[in-house]
Formats: structure tokens, sequence, C-alpha cells
């Protein structure tokens, strides 16, 4: 179905279609010049065909004991083969690597995930910004600032303890908690618990939760 709608699809809008596609186009338009009819039908999973079993296995065993020569390859389809020689040596990097440097974003992120973890959940962009430093460990709360000597005290601007993430989301007065914390308990987050301990979860729910926190009290790190 999938080869008759390829067909079917506008050759010159998207992405290049395959030769083959191109070759049977050419054979339809010289059938339509010598005044030829041809239709297409397409038959769900070959039923009702006589020998259709022996077909199938026999196709299946020629992936694996089938002539290599003669054969034809097109750029469509070496074009996968990098695609997934680059995904599997990344993994590899990924995971060698985390072994001296970037260990506490492995231990968020201990997989490269197909699309960003953000695709799925929408958050807004100030949202996912925060979201993002606050995973790599980088943002701009005074604790942050103070190790890099751009601010002179890792000290709140509530004056109450040092301005690191977990007093920002946990016990600075200045910020409003209320539906934070009671969107916490409802996802049977045990207490105590930590900033660090959110994010290594990577449930979308808390992560959302995180994100009306920081709306809510125009946080920005
Ligand atoms: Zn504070």
């Amino acid at each position: 179905m999938s080869a008759l709608q390829a067909l079917l699809r506008y050759p010159f809008k998207s992405k290049p279609p395959s030769p083959l596609i191109a070759h049977i186009r050419n054979k339809l338009f010289d059938c339509v010049v010598k005044g030829f009819s041809v239709v297409f039908v397409w038959i769900p999973s070959h039923c009702g065909i006589k020998g259709n079993e022996k077909a199938d296995r026999l196709a299946n065993e020629a992936v694996v004991c089938g002539d290599t020569v003669p054969f034809k390859n097109y750029c469509q389809d070496l074009a996968t083969l990098p695609r997934h020689y680059l995904r599997d040596s990344w993994d590899k990097v990924w995971a060698e690597s985390s072994c001296s440097k970037g260990k506490y974003y492995f231990s968020i992120q201990s997989q490269i995930p197909r699309k960003p973890w953000f695709s799925i959940l929408r958050l807004g962009k100030i949202a996912t910004t925060i979201l993002i430093r606050m995973r790599l460990g980088h943002t701009t709360c005074p604790v942050h600032l103070a190790r890099f000597h751009i601010i002179d005290s890792p000290q709140c601007e509530c004056g109450h303890d040092f301005g690191d993430l977990n007093h920002i989301f946990f016990s600075c007065p200045i910020h409003d908690r209320t539906s934070f914390l009671y969107s916490l308990i409802t996802l049977r987050v045990p207490f105590p618990t930590s900033i660090q301990t959110l994010l290594f979860s990577f449930n979308p729910s808390i992560y959302s939760v995180l994100s009306d926190y920081i709306y809510e009290n125009n946080i920005r790190l």
C-alpha cells in the first residue's frame, strides 16, 4: 500500500522519491502514450492467494541467505545506514564519557532519547529553558553565580539561607509553594525530597509541577 501511496504522491513537493518510483511512473507514462490502461490493486496481506505463505517464507529466507549479486543500491537505501551507525557510536561515547565527565547529567539522562525530552511536555519556552539549565546544573541561582565569582555572596535575596535550587523550590519564604507541595503530595512523591530527586524521576507530571511553580512565582534561573 505504501508503494501505491508513493506513486500517487506529488513527486516534486516533499523529499525526493525512490528512483524505483520514478522508474515506475516513467513506465506508466509510456503505457498511457501507447493507449494502455493500467490498474493497480492492493490486496491486504496477500489474503486468498495460493502459495502466499511459501512466498513469505522464501522472502524471509532470502534476507539471510539470498544472493548478494546482482543488486543495485540507491542512495535512499544507503542513507539510513549512517543514521544507525551514528546512533550506536553516540550511545557508546555517551556511556563511556560519563565515567569521566558529565556524571550529574548522565545520572538524569542515562540514555540518549530519540527525541528531546521536552518535545513531549510542551511546558512553554521559559520553563523549558530553566528546566534544561537545572538538569545541566548551570542555573543563575546565587550559589552557582557566586561559585564563578559573578556575584559576591551565595545568599538568597530573602537572606535566610544559601540560594541553591533546593532552597528556592522548597524553603525560600519569597515564593508561594502551596499548590506546588500539594501537587507533589498528590503525585505520591515521598518526602523529604530534593530538586535532584525530582529531576532524576523524569516523570512528566512532576516536570509539569516544577514548570507551574516556575511560572506562578515568576522564577528566573
Ligand atoms: Zn530565599
